[in-house]
């Protein structure tokens, strides 16, 4: 089974599932890729998923798509801001950390984050096929920090990366974020090597700082394929028992 994921912007991806259409943190889309995929296909259910408030993770644009969206799925935060009680309520569920929610098509699963919101694990319940999206949980070690700023970033990623331990996904996005230099890869070494995934795909890096996985990135005994966007309206296909092919 494949599915397609074309990269929007900055932790915003747009995944079609064939009869599912699953949107992530889609907070600018300037080429209107979302409103063009929702007109040329029919899909049994469409879900539109915001991790958490910070402007470059959620946007009220996403309620253009009211109509086709059979559901908003936000991270618990989003509830207190102006931007999203202009939704209509009862599409709307928020998830705070450890807590699921599912229908007749999918099945959410929320963690924490190490900022704000949540984490999402989305299963296909006709598939089984899963996808793990990490928001803004990372191991944010900036290096003007003080060392007590970064022990503490440190404490919290490792706190909620032991809730991660053995998570099985087919896919998973995490943060490569190139403002952190050579530390933007220290928290998705971490993810991987405690998780069981499939495919990666890398995001949360506007720098466009061209990071891609050396030999010493894979764990020992563990190889799966990664793909870095960089541009808008990127496309993947992705194998869901673990490739990426370019289409
Ligand atoms: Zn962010």
């Amino acid at each position: 089974m494949e599915i397609a994921v074309t990269y929007l912007l900055n932790s915003g991806f747009l995944v079609d599932m064939g009869n599912l259409l699953l949107v992530f943190d889609d907070f600018e889309d300037s080429q209107d890729i979302v409103g063009q995929t929702l007109a040329k296909n029919d899909y049994e259910a469409v879900y539109f998923f915001a991790s958490h408030a910070h402007f470059d993770h959620f946007d009220e644009h996403i309620l253009n798509y009211q109509q086709a969206a059979c559901r908003y799925i936000f991270g618990y935060d989003i509830r207190r801001t102006k931007r999203g009680r202009r939704f209509p309520q009862e599409k709307v569920t928020y998830m705070r950390p450890y807590e699921q929610w599912e229908d007749e098509c999918l099945k959410v699963e929320s963690y924490d984050s190490t900022d704000v919101g949540v984490a999402f694990r989305v299963t296909d319940k006709k598939t089984g096929k899963s996808i793990f999206h990490a928001g803004d949980f990372n191991w944010w070690d900036w290096t003007g920090e003080t060392a007590e700023n970064r022990k503490l970033a440190e404490n919290a990623f490792r706190k909620q990366l032991k809730q991660l331990v053995g998570m099985k996904a087919d896919l998973a996005f995490f943060p490569v974020d190139g403002r952190l230099g050579s530390m933007q890869d220290k928290g998705v070494r971490e993810f991987i090597r405690v998780t069981d995934i499939g495919a990666l795909i890398t995001m949360h890096d506007l720098e466009k700082s061209g990071w891609k996985p050396g030999a010493e990135f894979f764990p020992a005994g563990k190889r799966f394929p990664v793909w870095s966007p960089v541009t808008p309206g990127e496309k993947k296909l992705v194998e869901m028992t673990g490739g990426i092919t370019v289409k």
